[in-house]
């Protein structure tokens, strides 16, 4: 279910993958500068907190996994408290940074007397729960959106560290579901895997495995090559791929029969391995295809807003 291909943490990748793209399409800079200040900051929280949080925080349970249910919801979310309070004020500073229309009143919520609760907020957003959102919103004088980007940016970092601690007990069980067995989010992009061993004439031909990336938490996991996440078909007919000239490997999914799409890398066309949450970021052009061509995002993320 895991692949060992692709580091948990990208770390340095960040600045080389954001310039290497730049290099390409240098109209992306607007975008992809504060997201690499976003990526950094989650990736340091995420270090931070696996190297001073100690063992995974929520329980692996596999029956749970095996009926579908994530790591993560509502319910548990606040095992994560300290977490949330130790990634909020952090992140929403990076945000303040290079969103000034998120407004002052945002960053309310990791004021301690902001009278805003992290874990309840988290949870609402993991449930998916609009009222309380909404509710939590107008209380603050806030637009929905930017609060919903404010608290997955808060949120992203702790169920990071869920996702990098579970990893090896989640190693073992068997997730074929198009959302993030962690923490329930559709996934943002997904990659198909190079060879095993770079050189070797038998695997040459190899790899080719895909995956899909959390687009909150950022864990990933495999699933069969053709199926859709969201419908689950495999159909051919109903499957089929678009892909611009420029860069090789970048395409788009797209399925016929929900309408929905996805972007896609392909390893095995590509030099290195770049950060997920950027290659996603980088392929805008291919968003703008898919949306004039009326599919629909499986992850809203702040640079698919393009509809
Ligand atoms: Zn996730
Ligand atoms: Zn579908």
């Amino acid at each position: 279910m895991t692949d060992p291909m692709v580091p948990d943490r990208p770390g340095d990748d960040i600045g080389s993958s954001v310039e290497t793209l730049l290099g390409i399409r240098p109209f992306l800079e607007a975008i992809l500068r504060p997201l690499a200040a976003i990526c950094r900051e989650k990736t340091r929280l995420v270090e931070t907190l696996v190297r001073e949080g100690g063992s995974c925080p929520v329980e692996v349970d596999g029956s749970r996994l095996d009926r579908g249910a994530p790591l993560c919801n509502g319910m548990n979310v606040f095992l994560l408290q300290e977490a949330l309070r130790r990634c909020f004020p952090p992140m929403l500073e990076v945000l303040g940074k290079y969103f000034a229309h998120l407004g002052p009143r945002v960053s309310r919520i990791a004021d301690p007397n902001g009278g805003r609760n992290l874990s309840a907020l988290s949870g609402a957003l993991l449930d998916g729960d609009h009222a309380t959102f909404r509710e939590a919103a107008r209380s603050i004088g806030a637009d929905d959106w930017a609060l919903d980007l404010a608290v997955r940016s808060g949120l992203a970092p702790a169920l990071g560290w869920v996702a990098v601690s579970a990893r090896p007990d989640l190693a073992g069980i068997d997730w074929a579901n198009g959302y993030c067995p962690v923490c329930r989010s559709m996934p943002d992009i997904s990659y198909l895997t190079r060879a095993g061993d770079l050189g070797s004439e038998f695997l040459r031909g190899g790899g080719g495995k895909r995956y899909l990336h959390c687009s909150l938490c950022g864990y990933r996991w495999g699933i069969p090559r053709n199926m859709c996440p969201v419908c689950r078909t495999d159909d051919h007919e109903k499957r089929m791929f678009y892909e611009a000239d420029g860069v090789p490997g970048e395409r788009v999914d797209v399925c016929l029969e929900c309408r929905c799409y996805l972007p896609c890398i392909d390893l095995r066309q590509t030099p290195s391995t770049p950060p997920m949450e950027i290659a996603a970021a980088g392929m805008i052009h291919l968003d703008v295809w898919a949306v004039e061509n009326g599919y629909r995002p499986l992850a809203q993320t702040p640079w698919n807003h393009v509809g």
